[in-house]
C-alpha cells in the first residue's frame, strides 16, 4: 500500500518541504502519521512530489522479500528525482541491505525509532520555527482519508510465528494505555472520523505486558485489555472495527458487544492455515482444533457476525493432505473475507530451515485451487445478504455510482457496496440501501 498525504496548501515557501512516502501495513501507516504529525507541528511542510522537496523520507516495509523489493525500488525512485533521501521503516532493520543497493541515502532509522527519524530530518533539513506554521490540528495530520481513521494500540509481539521476522524487528509486545488510547480515539471521533480500525501486531494480546494495568479515561478506571478496550470504544458513537486478532478464549466475551451493535461485528482474525501439524509448524498462537465450534458459536450470538482472514499456501512440508484439510476447512467455516499468499521465505525467519519446501509450481496450484474455493464461498455468504437493508459508508461520489463499505467491508482489504444513484451524498455519510444484487465480492444496492 502506498499513500501520500494531502495537506492544506502552505502558506510559507520558505519552510522546509519533506515529500512522503509511506508502503506497507495499517500499522506502518500510522506511524507515518505520527512522523508526519511531529513535522508539520514543528513547521516542515508535505511536497506532494519528489521534485521541489527538501528531502523525501520513505517508510519501508520489510515483511516479504517482494515488500523489501518495492521498498528498494521507492527509495531507488526518490534518489533518482530528488537525490535526498531518509529511509525509516520496517527495512531500516536492516541497513546493510539498503546501503548495498543505495549507499548515498542520508542516513536510515528503523521502525518506531519517532525521534532518531526526527533528528536525521533535523540535521538534512533544519526546521523554520514560526509559532504560526507550527500549530498543528489537534487530531493530528491523518493519511488515511477523514472519515475512517487507524488506531494503533500497541508495538511489539510476543508470539515468534516461525515465517515471521517482525518481532525481530519491532521487538516484544509494548501495549499503550488505555487512557492514552481513548483520548486520541476521542479527538479522531471530534475532527470526524466515522470509523475506526483498532490496529496492532495481535490486538487480542492487548495489555498482557503490563498486566492488564488500569489506567483512566473519562469518570472511570480501564483495565488495559482487549474487552475494556471494545466497552469504551463502544461508547464512542461510531464504526469501530477489530482488526488482527487471536481467537484467544476471553475474545469470546467480545462478541456479545458485536451482536450489541457497539463495536461491528467484524473479527479479523489471521489464521495462516487450519491443519493442526502446519499451524504447529508455524508456531501460530492461540491455535486449537475447536475453532470451528468456537465460530459457531460465535454466529449464534452475533449472527451478522463477518469474519475475514488470511491464509499462507506452500508452508514448507505442507503436504497435500494438509493443504485438502485446509479447503475442507474453509468449506465448513465459511468465512467472509479471505486473502491468501504463497508462502515466501524472509532472510532472518525460523521457518527458512524446515524441511520440505513446496515447489513454486505446486504452491502456485495450490493458490489458484484455494482462490477458486474461496470465491464460491465469499459468493455464497454475499449472496445471503440479497433483499436486506444495510447501513453503508459513503466512501467514493461518482456522478451515478456512490462506492460504500457495509459493516462488513473493511477499508483497502475487503469489497465494496456500490449504489447506483443520482442522490447527492457525501464522503463520510452515513445511509442506509437495499442490496440488490450480489458479486463474488462486492454487493449492488439502491436507496
Ligand atoms: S503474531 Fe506471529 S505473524 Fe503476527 S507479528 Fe507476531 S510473530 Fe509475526
Amino acid at each position: 500500500m502506498t499513500d501520500t498525504a494531502t495537506l492544506p496548501p502552505p502558506t510559507d515557501r520558505a519552510a522546509p518541504k519533506i515529500s512522503f512516502v509511506s508502503l506497507g501495513c495499517p500499522k506502518a501507516l500510522v506511524d507515518s502519521e505520527r512522523i508526519i504529525t511531529r513535522l508539520r507541528a514543528e513547521g516542515y511542510e508535505l511536497s506532494r512530489s519528489h521534485q521541489g522537496a527538501d528531502l523525501v523520507l520513505v517508510n519501508t516495509c520489510g515483511f516479504l522479500d517482494s515488500a523489501k523489493a518495492e521498498s528498494l525500488a521507492a527509495i531507488g525512485d526518490a534518489l533518482k528525482e530528488n537525490g535526498r533521501v531518509i529511509v525509516t521503516g520496517c527495512m531500516g532493520a536492516e541497513p546493510d541491505q539498503i546501503r548495498a543497493a543505495h549507499p548515498s541515502v542520508l542516513a536510515i532509522t528503523g521502525p518506531q525509532q519517532y525521534e532518531s527519524v526526527l533528528a536525521a530530518v533535523h540535521e538534512a533539513a533544519p526546521p523554520k520555527h514560526d509559532p504560526f506554521l507550527d500549530l498543528v490540528p489537534p487530531q493530528g495530520i491523518k493519511l488515511t482519508p477523514r472519515h475512517y481513521a487507524y488506531l494503533k494500540i500497541s508495538e511489539g509481539c510476543n508470539n515468534r510465528c516461525t515465517f515471521c521476522i517482525i518481532p525481530k524487528l519491532r521487538g516484544d509486545l509494548v501495549s499503550r494505555p488505555l487512557g492514552e488510547v481513548m483520548r486520541e480515539a476521542e479527538k479522531l471521533v471530534a475532527a470526524g472520523v466515522k470509523e475506526l480500525l483498532v490496529v496492532s501486531q495481535d490486538t487480542s494480546a492487548y495489555g498482557i505486558d503490563v498486566k492488564y494495568a488500569e489506567s483512566q479515561w473519562r469518570d472511570r478506571s480501564w483495565r488495559t485489555k482487549f474487552l475494556d478496550l471494545a466497552q469504551a470504544l463502544g461508547e464512542l458513537g461510531v464504526w469501530v472495527r477489530m482488526q488482527y486478532v487471536y481467537p484467544y478464549p476471553h475474545v469470546d466475551e467480545v462478541i456479545p458487544l458485536m451482536a450489541e451493535g457497539k463495536i461491528l461485528p467484524y473479527i479479523d482474525i489471521p489464521f495462516q492455515h487450519a491443519h493442526p501439524d502446519v499451524l504447529r509448524r508455524m508456531k501460530r498462537p492461540a491455535h486449537q482444533e475447536k475453532t470451528v465450534e468456537r465460530i459457531r458459536r460465535w454466529r449464534e450470538i452475533c449472527p451478522d457476525l463477518t469474519i475475514r482472514s488470511t491464509f499462507i499456501v506452500g508452508f514448507p512440508g505442507e503436504t497435500e493432505k494438509e493443504f485438502e484439510f485446509l479447503l475442507d476447512w474453509l468449506d465448513e467455516v465459511g468465512l467472509d473475507r479471505v486473502g491468501c499468499f504463497k508462502y515466501e521465505p524472509v532472510a532472518g525467519a525460523t521457518s527458512n530451515a524446515l524441511e520440505g519446501q513446496v515447489p513454486p509450481e505446486v504452491m502456485e496450484r495450490r493458490w489458484h485451487r484455494f482462490m477458486k474455493k474461496q470465491a464460491e464461498i465469499s459468493a455464497r455468504r454475499l449472496k445471503r445478504k440479497v433483499g436486506t437493508r444495510q447501513q453503508v459508508l459513503v466512501d467514493e461520489v461518482g456522478p451515478t455510482v456512490v462506492r460504500a463499505r457495509s459493516k462488513g467491508d473493511a477499508p483497502e482489504i475487503d469489497g465494496s457496496v456500490f449504489i447506483h444513484t443520482r442522490r447527492k451524498l457525501a464522503v463520510g455519510e452515513l445511509v442506509t440501501v437495499k442490496i440488490d444484487r450480489a458479486g463474488d465480492y462486492d454487493l449492488f444496492a439502491s436507496l
